[in-house]
């Protein structure tokens, strides 16, 4: 099975969705829809996005 590496968890899944070229797995998306603003891990979660947003602007 393909698999892609999520570039959240740096791990290899085969589910999950595209952003820009970039793959997210299911279970950090749905993690991601869940963090509130408010919540420890939400800086992480926009560490991470911001290298999607780095090649949107390149
Ligand atoms: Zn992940």
């Amino acid at each position: 099975m393909k698999t892609y590496t999520c570039i959240i968890c740096d791990q290899p899944k085969p589910d999950g969705i595209m952003i820009c070229s970039e793959f997210i797995c299911d279970a950090c998306e749905s993690e991601m829809v869940q963090t509130d603003v408010l919540d420890a891990k939400y800086p992480f979660f926009i560490h991470r996005m911001n290298k999607i947003w780095y090649k949107m602007n390149a």
